[in-house]
C-alpha cells in the first residue's frame, strides 16, 4: 500500500491530480513525531475528541494578518487581497461567502499555504508560514491541513480505504487503527472500502474525502465548495459531517462556499467583498440569514 500510494505520488507531483500535500519525488518522509515540536505532539497525538493543547486557550489555530495578494503587475495588477486580517480558534466551523472574484479561494490558498502572500502573515498551528522554504510548508501541509475539495479528488485507482490513508502513507505515518474505524463509520461508507472511487456515488466520494481529511488529525480542514457538486441529500450528509467533526472530534473547519444552506451549518459567516472582510459574525442560524446579508454587501 505504501510503495503503491508513493508510485502515486510521484504521478501526482508531475501536476496531473491536485493534492496538496505531495511535493517532487524523492522527497523524504517528515521527521517522527517526537522531533516534529511541541504543536504537532499536543495535537497530533490527541485521542479521537481529547482535549487537545490549543483548546481552551485564545491561541488560533490559524491566523493572518494584514494579508494582501497582488496578481500581475501594473494596470493589469488585480489586488485579489487587499489586507485580510483574520484569526480562527481551534474547534469552530467557519463559513466564507463572497461574491465571485471577491477572493475566497485566494485567502483560502494563502491560509493553506498553497499560495504565498504578496505582503502580511499567515501562521498556522504555531508556524509563521511566511518563514517557511517550500520544503517545510509542503511538509506542515501535509501533517497539519486536511483539505476537501468540490471535486473530491480521490486517487482513481486506489480503493475507499487506501485513498482514506493516503495522507499518512505520503508522510510514512503509522496509522491508528482505532481512528480509521472511527471514521469509516462516522463517514459511513464501511461496505464500500474496497471500492474505488469510479464504483461510488458522488456523495460516496466526498464522504471518503471527508475521512481522508480527518485521518491525521489534522489543525484545520479547508473545505472548498466541498457540497458544489452533489445532490442535496449528499450535500447535507457531508456538511453534518463536517459539523460532528467540530462538535465532537474538536476539529477546526475553514470552508469556502456559495451556498447559503451550506453556510448555515457553521458557526461563524465571514463575508469577502473585493477582498476585503466586510461581515464577521455569529451564525449564519440559517440560509436566508445568510442570504440577506450576502444581498446587505451588494
Ligand atoms: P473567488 O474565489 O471569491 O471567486 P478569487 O480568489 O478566485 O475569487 O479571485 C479574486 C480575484 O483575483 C479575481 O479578480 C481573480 O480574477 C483574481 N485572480 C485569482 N487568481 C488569479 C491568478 N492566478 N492570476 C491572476 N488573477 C487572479
Ligand atoms: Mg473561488
Amino acid at each position: 500500500m505504501v510503495g503503491r500510494a508513493a508510485d502515486v505520488c510521484s504521478g501526482l507531483s508531475s501536476g496531473r491530480v491536485h493534492w496538496p500535500g505531495v511535493t517532487g519525488a524523492g522527497e523524504e518522509n517528515g521527521p517522527p513525531a517526537a522531533e516534529r515540536g511541541p504543536s504537532t505532539d499536543a495535537l497530533g497525538a490527541a485521542a479521537p475528541g481529547a482535549a487537545t493543547a490549543a483548546e481552551g486557550s485564545d491561541q488560533p489555530i490559524v491566523s493572518a494578518r494584514d494579508l494582501r495578494r497582488r496578481f500581475g503587475e501594473g494596470e493589469a495588477a488585480v489586488d485579489a487581497l487587499a489586507g485580510v486580517t483574520v484569526a480562527f480558534p481551534q474547534g469552530r466551523f467557519a463559513a466564507i461567502m463572497g461574491p465571485s472574484g471577491s477572493g475566497k479561494s485566494t485567502l483560502m490558498h494563502l491560509l493553506a499555504g498553497l499560495d504565498r502572500p504578496t505582503s502580511g502573515t499567515v501562521t498556522l498551528a504555531g508556524q509563521e508560514l511566511t518563514k517557511l522554504d517550500d520544503r517545510a510548508l509542503t511538509q506542515l501541509r501535509r501533517d497539519r491541513v486536511g483539505f476537501i475539495f468540490q471535486t473530491f479528488n480521490l486517487l482513481p485507482v486506489l480503493n475507499a480505504e487506501e485513498n482514506i490513508l493516503l495522507p499518512l502513507s505520503i508522510a510514512g505515518r503509522d496509522v491508528d487503527r482505532a481512528w480509521f474505524e472511527q471514521l469509516v463509520d462516522t463517514v459511513g461508507i464501511r461496505d464500500r472500502l474496497s471500492h474505488r472511487p469510479a464504483e461510488l456515488s458522488g456523495g460516496q466520494q466526498q464522504r471518503v474525502a471527508v475521512a481522508r481529511a480527518l485521518i491525521s488529525r489534522p489543525a484545520v480542514v479547508f473545505a472548498d465548495e466541498p457540497s458544489g457538486n452533489l445532490d442535496s441529500k449528499s450535500s447535507d450528509d457531508v456538511l453534518l459531517l463536517l459539523r460532528h467533526a467540530v462538535d465532537d472530534f474538536s476539529q477546526t473547519v475553514v470552508m469556502v462556499t456559495h451556498d447559503a444552506h451550506a453556510a448555515s451549518f457553521a458557526d461563524r459567516l465571514l463575508l469577502l467583498a473585493d477582498g476585503r472582510i466586510v461581515h464577521d459574525g455569529e451564525g449564519p442560524r440559517n440560509a436566508e440569514q445568510a442570504l440577506d446579508l450576502m444581498k446587505a454587501i451588494g
